[in-house]
């Protein structure tokens, strides 16, 4: 399977909103844009909402029947490992291997040797097209890098052939993640990474490096957006190379795990890709959830009243959602409605604080985040929430479709460079 060149992962924590994402894929479509929807869901996702990943393939087969789509479309195993793999296997034909946990675990000297003698360019004066600067490396260096990194794609290795022998090596996709993680890797790592997934022979087709900034859930980038641009594009520069180099697939790209949101890396991430002639893939997860509780706070009545005991909930659960999600979220505490104040609001006023507008006055970042994480709060409320969904289907549908094609797609690729802010 070669995965299409510009690809956005769309999650889908309740598994209800298929049809309304592949309609935003459907109108990028009729502008002439191909973005090929690909539905992520984690472990802890399904763990946290008590779902099970063959409902991710139910969803999006039937969405793409009943909206007849034609083109791919691909179910995502977001963050596997392992321990985790086996329950993905039949429904995903996309799998994320998930090897941060084993970065910095110290491969077998012979096979930091053996990487070293297999690869003497990497060693010396690197020049990469599309790298202003060559950089020097020297042997102790990439030693170093070899061990910090070689026993994590040792894993990935290790991953990618047990799903291979479940599968079939054409019949998925296979992505590999580093971005939970410290530190952006640096071109140099970058380069040892992909050499040495060349030599353990997996069909990379995306990777996913840790990027300068925070990306905290749900809203926009926090850090040096011309810094992430130069990262961003070294990385496509190294990509490149190591295609060539290594024989890995001339589809592999870059993949961000955004967190959902980061708005203000779309420019950077469109002009460098446009730049390379490079695809990309835009995970997204919690927007979409987010969509639903806007789409229910619009419609008023019964759907206002369940968006604000979801937040009523997640305000008292606080410390215990976020703890799982610590390093992904900064929220100030000072910052958020108390639920008494928030049960006072209006269907404008509700939307107003939660829809992601910055130019908003009244959009509160710390809220969305906290809502964010707070889905387990809906997860509990089981048939009360699904009832309401289908009760306000309407508002829900239409925010996830505008969601998704307005704030994320058209700004990523779209023809014309379509605002950030769309409201
Ligand atoms: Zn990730």
């Amino acid at each position: 399977m070669r995965i299409a060149k510009n690809t956005f992962g769309v999650g889908d924590r309740f598994g209800r909103q298929a049809k309304p994402q592949l309609r935003a894929c459907m109108l990028a479509a009729e502008q002439g844009i191909e973005v090929i929807p690909t539905w992520n869901k984690s472990h802890r996702e399904h763990l946290t909402v008590g779902s099970e990943p063959p409902g991710v393939r139910r969803a999006a087969d039937a969405a793409a029947r009943a909206l007849r789509w034609d083109k791919p479309y691909y179910v995502d195993a977001d963050h596997i490992n392992l321990d985790t793999v086996d329950g993905y296997l039949d429904s995903a034909d996309f799998f994320t291997l998930d090897v941060a946990y084993a970065i910095g675990k110290p491969a077998a000297p012979a096979a930091v040797d053996a990487l070293l003698g297999r690869h003497p360019e990497l060693i010396g004066r690197i020049e990469i097209g599309g790298i202003e600067q060559p950089f020097e490396t020297t042997r102790e260096g990439v030693a170093a890098i070899a061990s910090r990194y070689l026993f994590a794609v040792q894993e990935a290795g290790r991953i990618y052939r047990y799903i291979e022998s479940a599968k079939g090596a054409e019949n998925f996709i296979t992505e590999v993640s580093m971005d939970e993680t410290d530190d952006p890797q640096t071109p140099a790592e970058l380069l040892v990474i992909l050499a040495a997934a060349a030599d353990e022979g997996i069909p990379l087709q995306t990777i996913a490096p840790k990027f300068t900034g925070r990306f905290n859930k749900g809203v926009d980038y926090a850090g040096d957006v011309a810094q992430f641009s130069k990262e961003f594009a070294n990385d496509l520069a190294v990509i490149a190379c190591a295609v060539e180099r290594y024989g890995l697939p001339e589809t592999l790209k870059l993949s961000v795990h955004s967190g959902s949101d980061k708005f203000s890396i779309y420019a950077p991430i469109r002009e460098a890709t446009a730049r390379f002639g490079a695809g990309v893939h835009v995970k997204t997860a919690g927007t979409n959830w987010l969509e639903e509780l806007i789409g229910l706070a619009e419609a008023g009545g019964g759907g206002l009243a369940l968006a604000k005991d979801v937040y009523a909930g997640a305000y008292d659960a606080r410390e215990a959602l976020c703890a799982p999600y610590a390093a992904v979220i900064d929220i100030d505490a000072a910052k958020l409605p108390s639920p008494a104040e928030v049960r006072t609001w209006s269907s404008r006023q509700y939307t107003a604080a939660l829809r992601h507008d910055r130019a908003n006055a009244d959009f509160n970042a710390d809220l969305r985040q906290l809502l964010h994480v707070g889905y387990k709060i809906a997860a509990k409320m089981g048939a009360r929430y699904f009832g309401m969904l289908a009760e306000c289907e309407e508002s829900i549908s239409r925010n996830v479709t505008e969601n998704l094609y307005r704030r994320h797609i058209e700004p990523l690729w779209g023809a014309r460079r379509a605002p950030a802010e769309s409201e």
